[in-house]
């Protein structure tokens, strides 16, 4: 008989951080790593430190468009300057300037050294190359000076970051053209199931679409990683594990989904202990259990649950690590939030609980509602929410009005304020 997963309190079923730290202490980064164009750096991981070559800005400059000033007092409250020359963006002015001489300036035009202050050009009265202020002027007024953005020798962005378009912003006006990336590894997946029928195809009364590879496919899509789709395979031993040993010699990390469980048709963790090893396979959370890890040779595996809600909160809760630590990123905990919760929750003890919830901001204070269809099997839970509630494995129910963690899915939700 196989190994029963569903005793309501199995005290062999892994919590969440024992197994993700199962996972991450199994995982050696691959120093692998590609010199790619600043611009196709965008969403990989940089493989090395960056440090400021330059200052940036480079030089001296105007904040605004009006005078670059020589004041020698700047207690007084009215001043004339003699207007000697002008300096634009890319033109410089490169003679002196003497005190209670201006010069007219572009906004990030050069100010010469001998100037101390810029005056807006809205603030100044112009007449046959005179300028007069009647107010204060501050010294340093309006000028940006060098490295005030990024200072020469600065750790700019470090080694394990997954660059985005500021990143790229940043690297261009450091003058960066080519950025070293952790190369992609090769992530692959294949559905188990007679049930399952391919998009497109009529199904029959007993069959139902292959959602996971297609849900895999997208949440894929967000990582700096190759993908390879390996389609379904039938429920039965041989055909399984023909499939992972091919499988598994292509990819750095493989998923399945379904067939994991203690049924009569479920061969994947048999399958792997054939030609792999397991590292563990039960984990105390749902929707999720059971879930197997291991490796083939070098691949790393994860046996996926079959029911599509399971496959997308194992991928965020335990994937997703596996995944920032072969891409060589560095591993953050998700953003969580307490809200006041708007429903009651009925749960069980001993396993740790993420319900789909709705997230909503009510003058400025969170609420969240625990949705109504919880099951494993039901998609559509997961678009109507936008939120994980998470319940710990000692909690057995949680009171209306309780503040429970939630996880946002993501931050611009439009059921936000
Ligand atoms: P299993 O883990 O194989 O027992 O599957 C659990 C449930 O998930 C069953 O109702 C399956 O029909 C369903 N299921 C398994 N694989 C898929 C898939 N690729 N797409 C959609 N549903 C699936
Ligand atoms: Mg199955």
């Amino acid at each position: 008989m196989k190994d029963s997963c569903f005793n309501e309190f199995d005290p062999n079923a892994l919590n969440v951080e024992d197994a993700l730290s199962k996972i991450l202490n199994s995982i050696k980064l691959k120093k692998s790593y590609d010199l790619v164009k600043l611009k196709d750096s965008y969403k990989r991981v940089l493989a090395k430190d960056i440090k400021a070559n330059k200052n940036v800005p480079n030089y001296k400059n105007s904040a605004m468009d009006g005078y670059a000033v020589n004041i020698s007092d700047t207690s007084k409250k009215d001043f004339i300057f003699s207007c000697i020359g002008e300096s634009f963006a890319g033109h410089p002015y490169t003679g002196k300037v003497r005190s209670n001489q201006a010069i007219k300036v572009m906004t990030g035009a050069l100010v010469p050294d001998s100037c101390n202050a810029v005056i807006m050009k809205e603030m100044v009265e112009e007449k046959d190359n005179q300028i007069s202020i009647k107010s204060k002027v501050a010294k340093n007024q309006n000028i940006r000076f060098p490295g005030e953005d990024i200072k020469k020798n600065d750790l700019v962005l470090s080694r394990g970051k997954e660059v985005d378009e500021i990143d790229i912003g940043i690297l261009a006006s450091l003058g960066k053209s080519d950025v070293y990336v952790y190369s992609k590894p090769l992530v692959g997946f294949f559905s188990t199931g007679d049930e399952l029928a391919s998009v497109g195809k009529v199904i029959s009364k007993s069959q139902v679409y292959d959602s996971n590879r297609y849900l895999l496919h997208g949440l894929l899509q967000k990582y700096p990683v190759k993908i390879k789709d390996y389609g379904v395979v039938k429920d039965n031993l041989s055909s399984i594990t023909k499939k992972l040993k091919n499988a598994s010699s292509e990819c750095d990390l493989l998923l399945t989904t379904g067939g994991v469980s203690v049924g009569d048709a479920d061969f994947v963790r048999d399958a792997l202990n054939k030609i792999g090893k397991i590292n563990f396979w039960k984990i105390a959370v749902k929707p999720g259990r059971p879930l197997a890890y291991g490796k083939i040779n070098k691949c790393l595996f994860f046996g996926l649950p079959g029911n599509p809600v399971s496959v997308v909160v194992t991928f965020n809760l335990f994937v997703n690590a596996a995944i920032k630590k072969i891409t060589g990123q560095t591993i953050k905990n998700k953003l969580s939030l307490l809200a006041k919760l708007e429903t009651d929750i009925k749960k069980r003890r001993g396993r740790k609980e993420y319900k789909r919830g709705l997230l909503t901001v009510n003058k400025g204070k969170l609420f969240v509602k625990c949705l109504s269809s919880q099951g494993s099997n039901i998609l559509s839970s997961l678009k109507n929410a936008n939120c994980y509630i998470e319940l710990d494995e000692i909690i057995d129910k949680v009171n209306k009005g309780t503040y429970v963690k939630v996880i946002p899915f993501e931050l611009e939700s439009g059921c936000y304020e």
